[in-house]
């Protein structure tokens, strides 16, 4: 991307402006901890004016023709794609995932802009008869109205684009403020929807160090209405108090810590296969993760040795370099965070069969690491690494496995490996998480519902719930 085109202030009312207070923060590339960029840091006055922009588009957007929505969330989809290579570089750059896995991201952050395109014009009511006769029920769906989104960095475009396509295709405008660790790929996105005919005012972006100043002065507004949050637990529970004040709409997509389960029937290429991707994927700092290996006792010493070996072998270093596979971490708290995981799980009784050491240097890489002889209640289990470990517990059967998975407050996903169908649906069904691959590593997809249970969330995005997420449910009584 030409330096010209890096869109570093913020975006409000469909202008690029700086913030009220003139100042500016550092972005930096975790790989080599030089500063890539500065971008504005929007305060209290700018969230203010993001939150009355987007008031006074509201209306206009919402009478829209869905159709003419649609079409402008198309137009995304294409020019998305077509920036798809610079955008993936500030990915790359900003968050530290290799290149690769960058462009993957953007392709799947698009497609939530095709695919809520598509959904736009299919939104259906329901008109019934009441039971007693009386009268119709007339149900229909409506804009809630502003929604305020606030977005995690382990994946900058696509948690964007998660909550944008279909707030935009129920007709809500958005104020979205973007992690401060990568603020740059955000503001791609926006300058995108810029020109694909978003009118002024439905986008508005404020990044900004103080993200709770910028959140209280955006919900305190009163034509906001909704808050769809993805990030941690910990911020999402504070975020839900916050809202309660003015009684919003919350979405939470919060954090996991997702169980792989491999049963002594497994196709264990396809189950080494599958730990690659719900493990390694964009360097472990996922909430889909695989966060926990449970393997039944016969076959888990030869899945830990084929998983270390298949761990061990990533090429590893900065993410524009070519054939790299494993990026640094995205800042040096999360690589610290990582590491006395690892420590704390290897005092308890693990071992490291390879990696487990901080490198020194520069840049905030952390091996992949594989740790054998897991208790059952080594603390690293308890906890979400956001990095490239996997600890491994032997199980006796399936129904210790589903005890353990279920152990926990979290609940978004979980992984089930069995050549046996019908014994791997009984094990997801007995799962408590949102989502579950079976014989899969990966279970995202803008046309399905992503979304966990208990600590890990409230409501679904993409699919057909994703929009609904955006809509009041209306019911008109009549008769005639
Ligand atoms: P985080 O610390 O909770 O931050 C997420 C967002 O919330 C950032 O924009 C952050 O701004 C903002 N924030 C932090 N404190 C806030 C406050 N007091 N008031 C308002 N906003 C606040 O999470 P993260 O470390 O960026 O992301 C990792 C977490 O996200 C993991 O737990 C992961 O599992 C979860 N996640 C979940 C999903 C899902 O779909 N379930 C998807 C991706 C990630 P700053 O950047 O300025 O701190």
């Amino acid at each position: 991307m030409a330096d010209d085109a890096l869109r570093t202030d913020l975006f409000i009312g469909g202008t690029w402006r700086p913030s009220y207070s003139g100042e500016r923060f550092d972005v930096t590339d975790p790989g080599t901890e030089e500063v890539i960029a500065t971008v504005a840091n929007g305060g209290t006055v700018d969230a203010r004016a993001a939150a009355e922009a987007a008031a006074a588009a509201q209306p206009l957007w919402a009478a829209r023709p869905p159709r003419e929505r649609a079409e402008i969330l198309r137009r995304s989809w294409e020019l998305l794609m077509e920036r798809a290579d610079d955008l993936a570089r500030l990915i790359t750059l900003e968050n530290g995932k290799v290149l690769a896995e960058a462009k993957g991201e953007i392709t799947y952050a698009a497609e939530f802009f095709r695919w809520f395109s598509e959904e736009a014009v299919r939104l259906k009511g329901e008109l019934t008869t009441a039971p007693g006769g009386a009268n119709k029920i007339l149900v229909m769906h409506q804009p809630v109205g502003v929604a305020y989104l606030v977005t995690p960095w382990n994946f900058p475009a696509a948690m964007a684009t998660r909550k944008i396509a279909p707030a935009l295709a129920a007709g809500c405008a958005v104020v979205l403020k973007p992690a401060t660790l990568t603020p740059l790929t955000a503001l791609g996105i926006a300058d995108v929807l810029h020109e694909a005919g978003v009118p002024d005012g439905v986008v508005n972006v404020v990044p900004g160090r103080s993200a709770s100043t910028i959140t209280a002065a955006v919900l305190e507004h009163e034509r906001v209405r909704k808050l769809s949050f993805t990030g941690s637990t910990e911020v999402g529970r504070m975020l839900i108090e916050q809202a309660a004040h003015r009684v919003l709409n919350v979405s939470m997509e919060l954090g996991g810590n997702a169980p792989f389960i491999v049963l002594a029937d497994a196709d264990l290429d396809a189950a080494i296969e599958g730990a690659m991707i719900a493990k390694m994927r964009h360097n472990g700092e996922t909430c889909t993760a695989a966060n926990r290996f449970y393997v039944e006792a016969p076959v888990a010493e030869t899945f830990a040795a084929r998983l270390a070996e298949a761990m061990g072998a990533l090429p590893t270093g900065h993410g524009l370099t070519e054939g790299n596979r494993l990026g640094p971490l995205v800042d040096a708290a999360t690589r610290d965070k990582v590491a006395e995981l690892v420590d704390g799980a290897v005092a308890a009784g693990a071992k490291a069969v390879v990696g487990g050491e901080t490198p020194t240097g520069t840049g905030f890489y952390y091996p992949a690491t594989v740790l054998t002889g897991v208790a059952s209640d080594n603390p690293i289990l308890a906890e979400e690494i956001f990095g490239p470990v996997a600890p491994i517990v032997s199980v006796a059967d399936a129904d210790e496995a589903v005890r353990l998975a279920n152990g926990t407050s979290m609940g978004l996903v979980a992984y089930v490996y069995t050549r046996d169908l019908a014994k791997g649906l009984r094990v997801a069904e007995a799962l408590e998480s949102g989502m579950v691959g079976l014989n899969k590593g990966i279970v995202s997809d803008p046309a399905a519902p992503f979304g966990g249970v208990k600590e890990s969330g409230i409501g679904r995005e993409g699919g057909h719930e994703g929009m609904l997420d955006y809509c009041e449910t209306k019911y008109i009584a009549t008769d005639w």
